[in-house]
This record gives C-alpha cells, sequence and structure tokens, in this order.
C-alpha cells in the first residue's frame, strides 16, 4: 500500500513513530495509503532544518524570493491536471472543483509575487533636527501552518505563500485525511528554486499540533479547522508565546428579499450549498427568505433544482457533486439531519440512504432540504458540513438581518436583492466578516483578506492579502540621527519630545 511521508529538508523522509492514518478514497469507501503521523522528535528535525535554512533565505533580497513564487506559479500551471486528480482521488470533490482550491491558492501565490513592493516600510525625513525615521518589515523566523481537509491546497498556500516570500521558513501540518497535495505543493516549490529546508511538511494529529504550539523555535502559528479545536489552538499558542492566527466554522446564511431575481437567486444558492458536497467554509447551508410569499417560491424552485442535482464520483465530469471525506464524516451529517426530524424541522428532501451504483461503499449523499427551521434548533446553530440545505423563515428585512448576526459564527453572509438601499443597510450593520451582494461564495481576493467574525475567527489579523503579510513580519521602526558636529548639548534626562 503507499505510504505517505514527511517532507523535511527537501526530502521524503520516512516517518518512525510507528503511528499511521488511513486515507480513504471517498468514491470506493477503501482505504488507498497510510500517513506516517509525527512525533514531536520528528516535528523537531523538521523545525531544525527550517531555522537553518531561514537565516540564509532572509537575506535573499525581495525580489529574487519572489522569482521562486513566480516560477512555482508557472509549475503550478503546468501540473494543474495532476495535482487536481490527486487532490480529489483524497478528498472526493469534483476535478473542476479541484482546481478551483489549486486555482485560488496560485493567485496566493502571484499575490506574493508582489512581495518586494508590499515589505516597503516608511519613512520620514527631518522628524527632528537632523532625524529621520524608517519603518523595515522583517520576517520572524520559523512559523507554521495547520490546515484542514477541505481546501488541501488553496489553505496551505494562503499561508506559506506569504510567509516565504517575506522570508521565513515554514513548517506544514496538513489534515492527515488528504496529505498527498501539500507534499506535492512543496516538491514543486524546491523545483521552483526555494532552498532546502525552508518548507517543510510534517503529517500528524492532535499530538503533532501541540508539539507545534510549544516549540520554542516556532515564532507564529497559523490554524484553519473547526471552532472548538482552533479556541484551544489560539489559547495554547499564545500561552506559548506565539503570535496566532486561527480561522474557525461556520454557518453562512443567504438572505432573500422579496425583490431578488429567484431564477438566478435559486442557482447561486444551488452551487454554493451543494458544491463540494457543502464541505467548504463559505459554504451557504442556510437560506432566509423575507416574507411567506418569497418562500413558497423560493422553496418550489430550489426543489426543482435539488431534484435535477447530479451526484457520482470525483471523476465524472457530469457530477454536480462527489462523496464527503470520510465514513465518519458522513454518519455525522446523517445524525445531525436525524436530530432535525426530531426537533420539528420539515424534511422536505432526505439524502440520506442515497447509493451510487457500483459505488455503494463510497462516501456519497444525496442533497437534503428542511424548511421551517427555527433559530433555537441544534442542526440550525451547530455547522453541518454537508449537503443539506435549511430554509429559516423571516417575516420582515430586520428579523433577517438580526439571524446572521446573532448567530455564534461569522464567517460569510449573502443577500440577494435589487433594492441597493436594504443591501447597503444590510452590509454595514450584519455582525459578519464576509458579505456578499448578489454574490454566494463571497471569498475575498488575493490581495484582500479573508477572515470571519465571533466563532469563526480568532485572533486579529486575517489570511493572506496585506493582513498575511503583517502577519508573517514585525515592525522595526529607526530613528536615526547624523549630526552635523558642533557644540555638544547638555545632558538631556526628559523623554525626547517633539515640542
Ligand atoms: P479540524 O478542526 O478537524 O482539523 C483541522 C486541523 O486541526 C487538522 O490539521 C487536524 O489534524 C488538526 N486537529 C484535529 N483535531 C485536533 C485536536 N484535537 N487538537 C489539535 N489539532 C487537531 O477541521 P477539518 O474537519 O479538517 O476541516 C473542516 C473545518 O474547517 C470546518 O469547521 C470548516 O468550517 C473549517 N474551515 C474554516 C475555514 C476558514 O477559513 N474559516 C476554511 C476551511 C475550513
Amino acid at each position: 500500500m503507499r505510504s505517505i511521508e514527511h517532507f523535511i529538508d527537501g526530502k521524503t523522509v520516512a516517518g518512525a513513530s510507528g503511528r499511521h492514518g488511513d486515507v480513504f478514497d471517498p468514491n470506493s469507501g477503501s482505504v488507498q495509503a497510510k500517513v506516517s503521523l509525527a512525533s514531536a522528535a520528528e516535528l523537531d528535525r523538521a523545525v531544525a532544518s527550517a531555522a537553518k535554512a531561514q537565516a540564509d533565505w532572509a537575506k535573499v533580497n525581495p525580489q529574487r524570493r519572489a522569482r521562486v513564487m513566480f516560477e512555482f506559479k508557472r509549475l503550478l500551471e503546468q501540473n494543474m491536471d495532476d495535482l487536481a486528480r490527486l487532490l480529489s482521488s483524497e478528498h472526493g470533490k469534483v476535478l473542476s472543483d479541484a482546481r478551483g482550491d489549486i486555482q485560488r491558492g496560485l493567485e496566493v501565490i502571484e499575490f506574493s509575487c508582489g512581495i518586494p513592493h508590499l515589505l516597503k516600510g516608511e519613512y520620514t525625513q527631518g522628524a527632528g533636527p537632523g532625524i529621520d525615521v524608517f519603518s523595515a518589515r522583517q520576517p520572524l523566523g520559523v512559523v507554521a501552518g495547520i490546515t484542514p481537509f477541505n481546501f488541501p491546497a488553496m489553505i496551505p498556500m494562503w499561508m506559506f505563500g506569504p510567509a516565504i516570500a517575506c522570508g521565513n521558513a515554514f513548517v506544514l501540518k496538513p489534515s492527515e485525511r488528504d496529505p498527498s497535495v501539500p507534499v506535492r505543493l512543496a516538491e514543486l516549490m524546491i523545483e521552483a528554486g526555494l532552498p532546502e529546508g525552508v518548507l517543510n511538511v510534517v503529517h500528524g494529529d492532535r499530538e503533532v499540533v501541540e508539539a507545534i504550539l510549544k516549540h520554542p523555535t516556532i515564532k507564529a502559528v497559523s490554524f484553519v479547522g473547526s471552532s472548538d479545536i482552533a479556541q484551544h489552538v489560539y489559547a495554547l499558542g499564545a500561552q506559548h508565546g506565539k503570535r496566532m492566527q486561527c480561522m474557525g466554522g461556520a454557518k453562512n446564511h443567504g438572505i432573500v428579499l422579496p425583490d431578488a431575481d429567484l431564477d438566478r437567486t435559486v442557482a447561486d444558492v444551488i452551487g454554493a450549498a451543494f458544491g463540494s458536497a457543502g464541505e467548504r467554509c463559505m459554504a451557504l447551508p442556510v437560506v432566509v427568505p423575507v416574507g411567506e410569499a418569497t418562500a413558497d417560491a423560493l422553496r418550489g424552485k430550489l426543489l426543482d433544482a435539488i431534484d435535477a442535482l447530479k451526484i457520482g464520483v470525483s471523476t465524472d465530469p457530469g457530477a454536480h457533486y462527489g462523496p464527503v471525506v470520510s465514513a465518519a464524516h458522513k454518519a455525522r451529517i446523517e445524525d445531525y439531519i436525524r436530530i432535525g426530524v426530531e426537533e420539528g424541522a420539515e424534511l422536505v428532501r432526505d439524502g440520506r440512504g442515497f447509493a451510487l451504483p457500483g459505488h455503494e461503499d463510497g462516501f456519497f449523499l444525496g442533497p437534503s432540504l428542511f424548511d421551517r427551521v427555527t433559530a433555537s434548533m441544534k442542526t440550525y446553530r451547530d455547522e453541518i458540513f454537508g449537503p443539506v440545505l435549511q430554509i429559516v423563515r423571516a417575516d420582515s428585512f430586520e428579523e433577517a438581518l438580526q439571524l446572521p448576526s446573532q448567530h455564534p459564527y461569522g464567517n460569510g453572509v449573502a443577500i440577494f436583492t435589487r433594492n441597493g438601499e436594504a443591501a447597503r443597510e444590510f452590509a454595514e450593520r450584519v455582525e459578519v466578516g464576509m458579505v456578499g451582494i448578489n454574490v454566494p461564495i463571497p471569498v475575498p481576493v488575493a490581495y484582500h483578506s479573508f477572515g470571519g467574525w465571533k466563532r469563526s475567527g480568532f485572533g486579529d489579523l486575517n489570511q493572506y492579502g496585506i493582513d498575511g503579510v503583517r502577519f508573517f513580519t514585525r515592525t522595526k521602526v529607526v530613528t536615526q540621527r547624523w549630526p552635523k558636529g558642533g557644540a555638544v548639548g547638555e545632558h538631556a534626562f526628559v523623554i525626547p519630545t517633539m515640542r
């Protein structure tokens, strides 16, 4: 059976802990590979390699570091189809969506190509007599990233792109459920000219995550995953003196005002709710029509669209979505459907019991639709992370605005309307970090930054964009004086001021 090993100092390094995890083929339900799970000693080896490489990498001028990023972008494009196939075979998302996963990461690499400009500091000439002040952004040293299963290409690149371009060395701990693409990305970075040791991949579970959070050489940790773990990781890392940014789960709402173009809205909602089998932190699993007439019309059109969905293996070009990632995750989603029925929501379409002919053991689920879901239900408050769409009916704009605002998660939200005034007010008042106006999945482009509010994000700097550069650097401010000579003044015992 294929084994997936660590990537340290530019080489594949066989796991020595004796612990392994199963990597499934979600289409067939069978184990397709074993991944080594690292111990703290194996992490030490990766960190030592990173620390050694970082000192020289930080001295490489920013334009040369950017050239590595340009070459990596070219290699990503050249290898796009192979990477997408590998990604899809472990995650289960359809190939077109796997390409999107890689492409969105590639866009952060493109942003990172501009690092010479992004690292420029500020300068004030003549801040005092003969005094000039300038600031510089310097890398932190060795930094780490811990990533979730659902974007095995994009999210590692959100992190290591800016971090490495800024002059840091990086230790990546990808999800143990689909670990192959992150290793391939690291190999391509070396092929692009990155010195060995600047990017290392260490596989593992809780054990190695805790070791990362306590490691004295690691200066900052970027995490993306579910909220309870994000909060724990944030607290433990901070306790050990690290700079932390931890993105968590989500429950994004799509508000549908009575004047919305319903056909377009349904097309957007269906793609955002069921694409990637709902396993996206920016999925749209809750739709909030305003008014009974809007709700009834929307429900009818959603049903037509749901009944036309095609579920297939991830390599089927005609499939809208493929299997979910694991049997355990499938069982968890099915359990939420059961709870939804028990707590009184109306199950209009039930995706349980779906079997794809020839792939009966694959982790497939049909689409589910709940109507008359209310804000007090567990299935509304929790993140389900599967192909399950919930309709929560609201009587007014104000009620619709309050639903996402009062929800514990605050990642993304969308409003569908033709009314600019209402959309503007919604965007201004809603308590959510990323807002779409007639845009169902408002993931900011690479030169803005990504981050949710409330339980969707812990820490104050977001992912990629200028926040990514700030997260992976620290600012030094130099105040310099080059006196012309002449008389030396009195000793000054008071703090210098600009008076
Ligand atoms: P997860 O929280 O199970 O795992 C994330 C990472 O944490 C993995 O690398 C995993 O190995 C590690 N981990 C797991 N259990 C741990 C523990 N007890 N202690 C320490 N580390 C642990 O998340 P997942 O299932 O891989 O991904 C799905 C989740 O990620 C969803 O909640 C989704 O909303 C969220 N997500 C958020 C964003 C965002 O930017 N806000 C983006 C993508 C996914």
